[in-house]
């Protein structure tokens, strides 16, 4: 086997996309499992469309993942990597040039004057008579008379690669197996300079591919047909045609396409969110790839040594949310108390900025509710509903929240009465979860209470919601005085205002 050196080629014309990142990645494991070299490159061509925004977007996006290249170009402070540079396609644009040149000396390509006008009317005319739509070769074999003649009308020619007509191109792709494309659906003749000497995506990859002696292209499987196309421009400049592997597409739960209309694609979005880069990874080397174990939790080191391109799945990924939930939640509880806290730090001061608290928790308060939070956490920004509770001065809870089914006001006003008595007999010094049960149990024996009933009441009168962490867990944290002065106030606000029974 050559060397292995694969690359990501992401235009900067969006945010680092889902599926970006997960073709990152994968070329990543590859390169790691197999000691080769991973190579970033940037599609810059498209300047309308791309940014310096969308660049560090991307570098950024990469990097919180834990994937680094070892070959790159400068990007915001990430210096210039790799002796096969420039690494964005900008900065090669006489390269591309050259090998236009080469490939018209050898008339492997030619000068084509059709007008936009007369190839939309051919188009219209191949419609109507329900022929393929392909370039229909009217310039394939001008002479430099019938060049000069165009010349003089002022027409500006594009560069045409000859696509032959009747072949079948064969390769064998690593995830899809044996591939076979007819040439003749590929369109005909390819424009790869356009008449402003700009180059197209088709010369470039393959100029580019060539050049940076990439060995293996692994990309989604929307790039399959391209791939014929690629194919004949590598043999038409002499260079060694790279292995493929296609990897299937991502999908919405209703299978069509992932596309940012139905879905949330941006990877900073899912970082906004409070995903964490160790379940985001793992997540992301599950969509089209399993250890074929029930293994399902692995860190990016134990990804390089487990992957194998050989057996990424043909089938499309469904983005199943929950699963990304699931393994978020499973990584966040391998956190430690010190890290955790770390991490949650920004999510509660939103909680502060957006005035659903009112003052910070200190870290030793943080440390302390971590037993009941950490296995709770689906994502990061999940806390404030389980903590803010505890950090607001006056709760109001809205009574008809604190009123449980089949109650009214006046019995719910009087139970947490009593309850309120029993907590109170538990005392400051005996503040534990197991001393604040057993009593309150007891108490809704004695009056043929449900103990759900009672127990939602309370949870609400405290902390203003109908779900919380545990009960009892709950009011050690909020502490002896105010749990009581909650139950006062909720007490009264059930007696004085009139609730309509349920
Ligand atoms: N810029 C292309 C893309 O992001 C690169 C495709 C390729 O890997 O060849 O889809
Ligand atoms: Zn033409």
């Amino acid at each position: 086997m050559p060397d292995v050196r694969v690359r990501i080629a992401p235009s900067p014309t969006g945010p680092l996309h889902l599926g970006t990142a997960r073709t990152a990645l994968f070329n990543y494991l590859f390169a790691r499992h197999t000691g080769g070299t991973f190579i970033f490159r940037l599609e810059d061509t498209d300047q309308a469309r791309s940014t310096e925004a969308y660049e560090l977007d991307i570098l950024e996006g990469l990097h919180w993942l834990g994937i680094r290249w070892d070959e790159g170009p400068g990007i915001g402070d990430e210096p210039e990597r790799g002796s096969y540079g420039p690494y964005r396609q900008m900065q090669r644009l006489e390269r591309y040039t050259e090998a236009a040149t080469r490939l018209l000396a050898e008339d492997k390509a030619y000068y084509c004057y059709c007008t936009p006008e007369e190839l939309d009317a051919e188009r219209k005319r191949q419609e109507a008579a329900r022929e393929t739509p392909r370039y229909n070769g009217r310039c394939a074999q001008l002479t430099q008379a019938d060049r000069a003649v165009f010349e003089v009308e002022g027409r500006t020619p594009v560069v045409r690669f000859r696509i032959p007509a009747n072949r079948t191109i064969a390769f064998d792709d690593i995830v899809r197996g044996h591939v076979e494309i007819d040439t003749n659906v590929l369109g005909g003749d390819l424009v790869i300079v356009r008449s402003d000497g700009t180059p197209l995506y088709h010369f470039t990859v393959a100029v580019d591919d060539a050049a940076m002696a990439i060995s293996h292209v692994i990309r989604g499987e929307d790039h399959l047909s391209n791939t014929p196309k690629h194919i004949l421009l590598f043999e038409a400049m002499g260079s060694a045609v790279p292995q493929f592997a296609h990897l299937p597409l991502i999908l919405n739960p209703d299978r069509t396409k992932m596309s940012k209309r139905k879905s949330q694609t941006a990877v900073a979005d899912y970082r906004a969110q409070g995903f964490i880069p160790e379940a985001f990874v793992n997540y992301l080397a599950l969509l089209g790839w399993s250890t074929g174990t029930e293994e399902e939790v692995l860190s990016l080191a134990e990804l390089v040594e487990r992957f194998e391109l050989a057996t990424v799945n043909r089938a499309g990924a469904v983005f199943d949310r929950d699963r990304l939930e699931w393994l978020n939640g499973q990584w966040i509880r391998r956190l430690s108390a010190d890290d955790l806290i770390d991490r949650l730090r920004p999510f509660i001061e939103a909680e502060l900025a957006a005035g659903r608290i009112d003052w910070l928790p200190t870290d030793e308060e943080m440390r302390a509710l971590l037993s009941v939070v950490q296995e709770r956490l689906p994502t990061l920004s999940a806390v404030g509903d389980l903590i803010d509770f505890l950090f607001v001065k006056n709760l109001e809870p809205d009574p008809a929240l604190i009123v449980p089914k089949r109650w009214d006001a006046a019995t719910t006003a009087a139970a947490l009465t009593a309850a309120r008595q029993t907590i109170a007999d538990v005392g400051r010094v005996s503040w534990e979860a197991d001393e604040i049960e057993p009593p309150l149990r007891l108490l809704v024996e004695e009056r043929g209470w449900k103990a759900g009933e009672l127990f939602m009441a309370i949870r609400v009168a405290i902390t203003g919601r109908p779900v919380s962490p545990p009960l009892f867990d709950t009011m050690v944290a909020l502490g002896y005085e105010r749990t009581l002065a909650r139950l006062d106030r909720a007490i009264e606000r059930l007696g004085a205002q009139a609730v309509p029974t349920r």
